[in-house]
């Protein structure tokens, strides 16, 4: 039953992160669906995430390793694939019982992913690792796909940049709010704007004259808000951003934000911090304390580290 249920979520998850996908890119989506050769080139900020929220029947395939066969692990490999740490595309020809077999090439993706996130390299579904899988946290992916040696195990690395590395070609942004943007939000996303602003020398935002015109387009939504990326409730995704020159970021109404650090909920201008890195170009960071760094913790606040400003200036300082 708990593991039905695990897989139920998985698979929620797994389409969330399939949709998010499908909007930051047709070429990409095309890419995808009719080309899976090409599915290592998809741009990793362009698949969501999360498969948070739901740490408890997560919590039924904790355990999980090399050899099982398990009801959700055909999930659990989409999860990982869409995260950029799996090259898998769900076999249509091949039964559940090998789907759900975990092989050793899932094995390799959950030591990379145990990695990223600084956990024992186990290989397997172990508590720290089914609890990090439940941190809410970013709809954007963590890395590109790529083939997987135990290389990657050792590499460190620390700020990374979107697939393609896309830019701003100008210095100059402005953002804009959307109509049913709560205003008591508004202060902490321009101090968000604020931090990058005084903190790089490539940058100055500033309020659109309108919505309509803003480079940056910042929106509460909720669910699905056909953009292909549905927001999940509460928990899970917290929010999402498109890449340079989109502009489009997206905070899930269903949250429970907060100004500063209040117990269950999350600040809305250490998440906002995040958003804006994404909107410059930057991915998410293998350095904890970084504001990249992909998970978020309720109850606390987050600034820039100099991770995200070498990051910024690497990107930018050419
Ligand atoms: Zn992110
Ligand atoms: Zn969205």
């Amino acid at each position: 039953m708990n593991i039905v249920k695990a897989s139920q979520h998985l698979n929620v998850v797994v389409e969330m992160a399939s949709k998010l996908f499908l909007t930051f890119s047709c070429i990409l989506f095309l890419a995808s669906f009719m080309l899976p050769v090409l599915s290592h080139l998809q741009d990793p900020h362009l698949r969501p995430n999360t498969l948070s929220g739901n740490g408890g029947s997560l919590k039924a395939m904790q355990g999980c390793r090399k050899g099982d066969k398990v009801n959700g692990i055909r999930d659990l490999k989409l999860y990982l694939a869409h995260f950029g740490y799996l090259n898998y595309k769900k076999n249509p020809s091949a039964t559940d019982l090998e789907e759900n077999h975990f092989d050793e090439e899932l094995e390799v993706a959950v030591k990379s992913y145990q990695v990223y996130y600084h956990l024992n390299a186990t290989g397997i579904l172990d508590e720290p690792t089914v609890s990090q899988i439940a941190m809410p946290r970013c709809g954007c992916l963590d890395k590109v796909t790529h083939g997987h040696t135990h290389n990657s195990i050792h590499t460190v690395s620390r700020y990374a940049f979107l697939p393609g590395t896309p830019r701003w070609n100008k210095g100059q942004l402005t953002y804009g709010f959307g109509p049913l943007f709560p205003a008591r939000f508004i202060p902490p996303v321009d101090r968000a704007f604020g931090r990058w602003d005084a903190a790089s020398q490539y940058f100055t935002f500033s309020r659109a004259t309108s919505y309509q015109v803003a480079d940056l387009k910042v929106t509460f939504q909720r669910v699905d808000h056909r953009d292909g990326s549905p927001f999940n409730g509460s928990g899970g995704v917290l929010a999402h951003a498109f890449s340079p020159p989109d502009g489009r970021v997206h905070f899930d109404a269903d949250e429970r934000w907060a100004i500063g650090a209040v117990p269950n909920a999350f600040d809305m201008e250490s998440v906002a911090i995040h958003e804006i890195g994404h909107l410059l170009g930057l991915g998410h960071s293998q350095f904890q304390s970084a504001i990249m760094w992909s998970s978020f913790s309720s109850g606390v606040t987050k600034g820039l580290s100099s991770d995200d400003i070498q990051g910024l200036r690497a990107l930018y300082g050419a």
